[in-house]
């Protein structure tokens, strides 16, 4: 049996994913990171800007439940989720392609509504549909693809954020809040006391802000833009950059693997979801630091910059906080087998290796 990284790796190796030597310098990145990247030529072969290339797949009991999300948040999260990882590079979304398999029932108002909530996301993303394509199934099975072009400073240089950029000494940030969108499925999934024989949506708007995380989940285009270079005098403010959809542990191990870096961390500089007294009395197991960590899809950026931009980085970009959260540090390739890359200082100042045990299709979930 195979987890995740392994099966990826499997692919990766059966199938070509270089190209030919001579050929070859439309590709700038492959397989590997969020998203590829082709570089795009004039009519007289001069390179003339980056496209930015990503695909999600969206399914029903694997990652939403027909019975408890709305056709339109359904519709609404599986172009974010997508659009994500080109926020994750730095990239303007332009367009995306929409393959979808459908049971017959659904093909009325339940299709009606998910292409409203589609449609909400792709206007507040500034992106089109171009193409795609329909088939009967006897589930829903969504699979976008999305494009969109690296961004270029003021000098005309095109920049991207990737995932192996991060060097010893950088610093490490998150933006906005971790843990939120774990939180809100929990709620979903096990009720409000915890006990929920079945998945249900909590009435009443005292609910919405908790759920609202999960259901409709903000992704941080105009960040990704501003930390990729846009405009800037020379260069990009990040080194590294990924989207936060596996959960903190599972994504900053990611970094580190690209960058062939370690990472320390502090759990009381996390900014972790606020979980309500409410559910707390209720022994509901829900604590702040545990879905900060491992809970996936927030979509936020986890992201690393030089100590001297670190300096002057703002304490929010247009409404989205950003906190310093630790540090990159030298790793030794020997141990790499075996040793875990991440290290969690904790309130009483000690480190632990932390384990990457955020969101992995093929391990078995609760
Ligand atoms: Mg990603």
């Amino acid at each position: 049996l195979r987890n995740e990284t392994e099966i990826i790796e499997r692919i990766w190796q059966a199938l070509p994913t270089r190209p030919r030597k001579k050929s070859g310098d439309w590709l700038q990145l492959g397989v590997g990171d969020d998203a590829a990247v082709i570089r795009a030529a004039n009519r007289d072969g001069a390179a003339d800007g980056d496209w930015v290339l990503s695909t999600d797949a969206f399914l029903e009991r694997v990652h939403f439940l027909t019975e408890v999300h709305s056709p339109a948040d359904i519709g609404y999260k599986a172009l974010a989720r997508a659009t994500s990882d080109l926020a994750a590079m730095g990239a303007v979304p332009k367009f995306f392609l929409l393959s979808m398999a459908l049971p017959p029932d659904r093909t009325g108002a339940w299709l009606d509504g998910f292409l409203k909530g589609m449609s909400q996301a792709a206007r507040e993303f500034g992106m089109m549909l171009i193409g795609g394509d329909t088939s009967r199934f006897r589930s829903a099975a969504i699979n976008v693809t999305v494009g969109g072009q690296a961004v270029s400073d003021k000098g005309g240089r095109v920049h991207i954020l990737t995932r192996s950029g991060a060097r010893p000494g950088d610093l490490i940030y998150v933006s906005g809040t971790l843990g939120a969108a774990q939180l809100g499925l929990e709620v979903i999934l096990h009720g409000l006391d915890g006990k929920a024989r079945g998945p249900k949506i909590p009435r009443g708007g005292t609910w919405k802000r908790l759920l609202q995380p999960h259901l409709r989940p903000r992704i941080q285009i105009a960040l990704g833009r501003w930390l990729a270079g846009e405009n800037a005098p020379r260069r990009p403010i990040a080194t590294a950059a990924i989207d936060s959809s596996d959960g903190l542990s599972t994504d900053l191990n990611h970094i580190c693997q690209a960058s062939g870096v370690g990472a320390r961390i502090w759990a009381s500089k996390i900014p972790a979801v606020r979980v309500p007294q409410g559910l707390r009395r209720r022994g509901f197991g829900l604590d702040p630091l545990q879905l900060a960590l491992h809970g996936g899809e927030d979509y936020q950026l986890l992201f690393t910059v030089p100590p001297a931009t670190s300096r002057g980085l703002p304490k929010q970009i247009r409404g989205v906080r950003l906190t310093q959260i630790g540090e990159i540090v030298r790793f030794s390739a020997r141990s790499k087998k075996n040793a875990f890359c991440v290290e969690l200082v904790g309130d009483e100042g000690g480190a632990r290796p932390l384990q990457a045990r955020g969101w992995d299709s093929f391990a078995n979930q609760a």
